[in-house]
């Protein structure tokens, strides 16, 4: 009898058999989706090949209940990177596949054969700068030859990179290749798309989250068929299956949102690297802030740097001026003089104002108004936050909404008092101060109908119909807006002290970026930081835009402490309801790990069991082990994880690589 062999995307180290459905020709079903039945649940898996097996009852095989694609989507790629997916992020083939091929992904109810004329718009071309000059020749050259090679492009921010990325593109598509571009935010897209589409018109495609399943699909055939010439989109688009890759753009490179947080934990980084090896093309990391890994790479010559030192036509980089809050931290006010001074002159002169904090919400603490109880997450060990219209104390991080007004757990008094700041209370302040003022926030919360919150925010901004915007992270992130000449950074410290080994770089990667928003136009920038410490290494190199002092320091540090990229880090995440159950498995795995370590000399090093950062997420606690060695010995070690005998509602997972140990 003929069987498929299917991977299912669930968490056991192999695939399964199954009979084709009746009256279909198994060949015909190889490199599909097809739904299969899996215990009591109907999931889609993988046809990844047939193969004849005897005759055998006592195998007790099912049938495939629904082929899903007409067309293949599986070649022989997708099976090299579900391979090397599955090896190196420690996940099962059927999840390494799921995240190639998105199981959501739906096909249309007829797919439109008739392709639309490729229109080409007049673009005007911008003269590229002795360095840009520079950076697009060495990349051309290494396109020309179909060498693999990986470049770190190092740019002060408004340095013109994005120019540089065209040119590469371009030349890409000249010699009949095709490009993925990455950026790290959804809400970049509008921007990119608006820069994009002036140079190649209908040629590229943009895949990210805010596109539905059926959109996804088209797309897949698109980027098939060459429709589509480029890929423009968040993290997973490095996935877009093209046949002759030329070039793998990855913006912003140091941004953590390139490595994926859930099963499978690739990192997009790596992805790239080795499609690049696949396709023989080149690959662009770019970044004002490189990550310490990828400009250590630079610096050992593992792969090629390229610098942009200046700003395009020779604009300054923004002055930064650096203010205490130490002295003031409890002042009404969360915005010093020195700011709301900046600010009126700024909007008095009609330009744009950048305002920065990382926290969404009105206030990050609620507290008892009679005995100062902080009202904690029922389900997390972490404090509520407080957001206004509506009043509603809120968990960030299991989502669990609480009205107010909240009884006090201890002496039962009703009534709460809130302290701290978020970016509610910023705008609330703001539109105090400054009445006249259109203000656009732009977080977490402002942020319902993903793809129009973002493309209003950039339109509205780029269109001079807002004066100030305001938001957490996710406008820090390469937004270019002419008339911005202001940047304020709220509280450079919440990133600060954060236990975990990037929060220096991340402090250091968030004010250059943000501060680099402004004065990208005609007129001078500057940018306002307000921390508690002003001397720390990283707030005082991000002020003078000096990202390789800030290297020199924060690389020693992490040799001294053994952190990456001095070695490779796998994070053993043990999950249980009850907590002294959790404190004995994760005791009792690190005993067996240790021991197994000793006896076999293996020469990793082992920390914990600690508690996680957030110790109770959502009912659950969580203790970390943390490896650190060899990234080679320690996939060898983790393999071992499955000889450990699982006490029951305990979970154990382990994620390679993870971008911090929070
Ligand atoms: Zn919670
Ligand atoms: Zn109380």
């Amino acid at each position: 009898m003929i069987v498929l062999d299917v991977a299912v995307p669930v968490p056991l180290n192999k695939t399964f058999y199954y009979l084709p459905p009746k009256c279909v020709d198994p060949k015909n079903i190889i490199g599909k989706r097809v739904k299969v039945p899996f215990g009591k649940r109907i999931l889609t898996g993988y046809a990844i090949t047939c193969l004849y097996l005897e005759e055998d009852p006592s195998l007790k095989l099912k049938h495939i209940v629904e082929v899903i694609d007409d067309e293949v989507l599986i070649n022989n790629e997708t099976i090299e990177l579900a391979d090397y997916i599955s090896k190196n992020y420690i996940c099962s083939l059927g999840e390494a596949y799921s995240s190639i091929i998105p199981i959501s992904m739906q096909p249309p109810k007829k797919i439109s054969k008739k392709t639309k004329d490729v229109l080409e718009l007049s673009y005007k071309r911008y003269h590229l700068n002795a360095q840009q000059r520079k950076a697009v020749s060495t990349i051309s050259m290494n396109l020309d030859k179909n060498y693999y090679s990986v470049f770190l492009v190092h740019g002060v921010t408004a340095s013109g990179k994005t120019e540089v990325y065209i040119n590469a593109m371009e030349h890409a598509l000249n010699h009949n290749k095709n490009a993925i571009m990455l950026i790290p935010e959804i809400s970049l897209t509008p921007q990119f798309m608006d820069i994009m589409t002036k140079r190649f018109g209908s040629k590229i495609g943009v895949w990210h989250s805010g596109i539905t399943n059926v959109e996804k699909y088209k797309l897949f055939h698109k980027t098939k068929t060459e429709e589509v010439k480029i890929i423009l989109g968040t993290r997973s688009a490095i996935f877009a299956p093209f046949k002759k890759l030329g070039v793998i753009i990855i913006d912003e490179e140091h941004e953590h949102t390139y490595k994926q947080e859930q099963k499978p934990f690739y990192d997009a980084r790596e992805i790239a690297k080795w499609k690049g090896k696949y396709h023989n093309a080149v690959v662009i990391f770019g970044s004002a802030t490189p990550s310490l890994e990828t400009y250590r790479d630079a610096q050992e010559k593992k792969i090629c740097l390229i610098e942009l030192s200046e700003r395009v036509d020779k604009k300054e980089l923004p002055e930064v001026k650096i203010i205490s809050l130490k002295e003031r931290l409890f002042k009404t006010s969360l915005l010093l003089p020195e700011t709301i001074d900046s600010i009126s002159k700024t909007l008095a002169r009609k330009e744009q104002i950048i305002v920065f904090l990382n926290r969404r919400g009105y206030s990050p603490v609620i507290m008892c108004k009679k005995c100062n109880t902080v009202y904690q997450c029922s389900k997390c060990s972490i404090s509520m936050t407080f957001h206004r219209n509506p009043d509603l104390a809120k968990c960030h991080y299991c989502g669990e909404i609480k009205h107010l007004p909240l009884v006090c757990s201890v002496c039962k008094t009703i009534g709460v008092t809130v302290f701290g700041i978020g970016t509610q209370k910023v705008e609330y302040e703001l539109k105090g101060l400054f009445k006249n003022a259109k203000i656009f926030r732009l977080d977490g919360d402002a942020v319902s109908s993903v793809k129009k919150t973002y493309a209003t925010a950039y339109t509205g901004v780029k269109n001079e119909e807002y004066d100030i915007l305001l938001g957490t992270q996710m406008i820090t992130k390469g937004f270019d807006f002419p008339r911005v000449s202001l940047v304020c950074i709220i509280d450079a410290d919440t990133s600060l002290y954060l236990p975990g080994f990037k929060s220096a770089e991340r402090t250091f990667q968030l004010i250059t970026q943000a501060a680099g928003r402004s004065g990208r136009g005609d007129i001078k920038g500057s940018a306002i930081v307000q921390t508690s410490n002003p001397m720390h290494y990283a707030i005082e190199h991000a002020k003078n835009h000096d990202f390789v002092s800030f290297y020199n320091i924060e690389i020693e540090q992490r040799k001294r402490m053994f952190y990456p990229p001095y070695c490779d880090i796998a994070k053993i995440v043990v999950r249980n309801k009850n907590e002294q159950k959790v404190d004995e498995d994760s005791e009792s795995l690190f005993t067996f790990l240790k021991a197994l370590n000793d006896s076999y000399d293996v020469g990793l090093k082992l920390l914990g069991p600690a508690p996680a950062y957030i110790a109770k997420l959502n009912n659950t606690y969580r203790r970390y082990i943390i490896i650190k060695g060899e990234r080679k010995k320690i996939l060898h070690f983790v393999k071992f994880l499955k000889d450990f005998k699982q006490p029951s509602g305990t979970f154990v997972g382990v994620e390679i690589m993870p971008s911090d140990l929070l």
